[in-house]
């Protein structure tokens, strides 16, 4: 299998507050990986790191085996195939869906040819394409403002998914999203993993349960243990810090 994240012994400090403690752990293509675990135990810092908002004292970040991207800022990362889509929706509510996405498509090019730029056919394509996975394909003339919450989400991800990216981190994305979008959200995540692999931090467990097929539990700045549901649930350790609460 191909590895597209190694992160090794990562250290992240604020003040000398060790939010991230030795954190060593890799990604496969293709997966969609679930971190878990209590409040403060240092999962968006992670992302943080990941993304290049925050950049680690200690460590390393391996990117697609060869690029070490600890120190990359956080647009470089952007070209180079790494998207992070935060808890809060943020599309452009006066915008049309089918327009948040043009502004996407050409945004990775920079702002001053994005101003300039026709939307080529290949990219009307692409957006098409990338609206019919994410089932927004018959709202494309809607205004973003008049989307339900979690069609506002689904907005956000094809945002980063027209964008070509290999790893796509995700916060929350089923946060205040009901049980009939959660499970949706779900399905989504399932047909995404075919084109880039994703990075998701989340605390609905039911969400987890059904949907991932491999987690980390993070506490206290470490991982406490990895691999399948079923396996972590059974761990003493997992259920005294977090699950058996
Ligand atoms: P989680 O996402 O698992 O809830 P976080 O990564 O948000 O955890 O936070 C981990 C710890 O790091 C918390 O104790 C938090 O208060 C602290 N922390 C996070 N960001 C900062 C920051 N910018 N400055 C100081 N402390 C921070």
């Amino acid at each position: 299998m191909e590895t597209v994240l190694e992160i090794k012994d990562l250290i992240i400090s604020f003040d000398g507050f060790r939010a991230v403690n030795g954190v060593t752990t890799s990604v496969q293509k293709g997966e969609v990986r679930f971190f878990i675990g209590p409040n403060g135990a240092g999962k968006t810092t992670l992302l943080d790191a990941i993304c290049g908002r925050v950049h680690p004292q200690h460590g390393s970040i391996i990117f697609n085996g060869d690029k070490n991207i600890m120190h990359y800022p956080e647009h470089k990362l952007v070209n180079i195939g790494i998207g992070r889509k935060f808890q809060v929706p943020s599309v452009f509510t006066s915008l049309s869906v089918y327009e948040n996405m043009e502004v996407s498509v050409v945004k990775k090019r920079g702002i001053a040819a994005s101003l300039f730029s026709e939307i080529t056919e290949a990219q009307q394509e692409k957006i098409n394409k990338v609206l019919t996975l994410v089932d927004l394909n018959n709202c494309a003339g809607k205004k973003a403002a008049d989307l339900s919450h979690g069609q506002k989400q689904w907005l956000e991800i094809a945002m980063l998914l027209v964008q070509d990216l290999q790893l796509i981190l995700l916060d929350e994305p089923v946060a205040g999203m009901g049980r009939r979008e959660t499970t949706k959200t779900g399905e989504l995540l399932r047909k995404i993993a075919q084109h880039c692999t994703v990075i998701v931090v989340e605390h609905d467990m039911e969400f987890v349960r059904e949907f991932a097929s491999k987690v980390t539990v993070m506490h206290e700045g470490h991982i406490l243990d990895e691999g399948s549901v079923e396996q972590v649930q059974k761990n003493p350790k997992v259920i005294d810090v977090y699950l058996g609460r």
